[in-house]
């Protein structure tokens, strides 16, 4: 959502809510990334106006201080950074399972999945961020790729069945990789989606064929 048009957002949720699957909504503090995006009043009127699940990814220092609000607002995911809650990771992810939200973990491209290890029971949702954190519009990090593989893996030997998402320039360029990689939801954003035409609806057509295609 932060790369939606913000003059045509309640049009463009109504879209949203038709073709995809999953809301994505980015928040940012300025601190764990330095750029402002989104906000939980934000989340909560996206609830009044779509029944899709949302899924809230996290690039804040402090993501205990959300948790609570945006369960009152109704999200479905709560994705946090996993260097952001490497001392508090256990506390973290069951404090949001307590409150009946899906949790997700996102790894950094710096970061492998190794990571997550002690804690991969907790996880519905791995997110490998495929650019660093922050910024739409940079180039996709191709070395990526074969992340998915390592954690779906890790997924197997664990005996799990946490979801695997690709963000972060996710487009016609890189959906080809993406299709063989194993990852099971991809994110959409500005290259991907909402930069492809005018009309949100004709954007995600050729977001499909994109995918088709690929
Ligand atoms: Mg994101």
């Amino acid at each position: 959502m932060m790369c939606a048009n913000p003059l045509r957002m309640a049009e463009q949720l109504d879209i949203i809510n038709r073709r995809a699957s999953i809301c994505h909504i980015d928040i940012m503090d300025g601190h764990y990334v330095k750029n402002i995006a989104l906000s939980p009043d934000f989340v909560a009127r996206v609830k009044e106006r779509i029944s899709i699940p949302m899924d809230v990814h996290l690039m804040v220092e402090d993501p205990d201080d959300y948790i609570d609000r945006l369960v009152d607002a109704g999200c479905g995911y709560i994705s946090v950074h996993a260097d952001v809650i490497e001392r508090n990771a256990f506390r973290t992810l069951r404090r949001i399972k307590e409150r009946r939200c899906h949790t997700g973990v996102a790894l950094n491209p710096s970061e492998g999945v190794e990571r997550i290890r002690n804690y991969a029971h907790l996880i519905d949702k791995l997110t490998i961020m495929t650019v660093d954190a922050g910024f739409a519009g940079q180039p996709f990090i191709n070395a990526m790729l074969g992340k998915f593989n390592q954690a779906s893996k890790l997924r197997n030997e664990l005996g799990l069945d946490f979801l695997i998402e690709a963000d972060g320039a996710c487009n016609a360029e890189s959906f080809a990789g993406l299709k063989t990689s194993g990852c099971d939801v991809v994110v959409v954003g500005a290259s991907g989606l909402f930069t492809l035409a005018e009309d949100l609806d004709t954007a995600f057509d050729i977001l499909e064929r994109n995918w088709a295609n690929a």
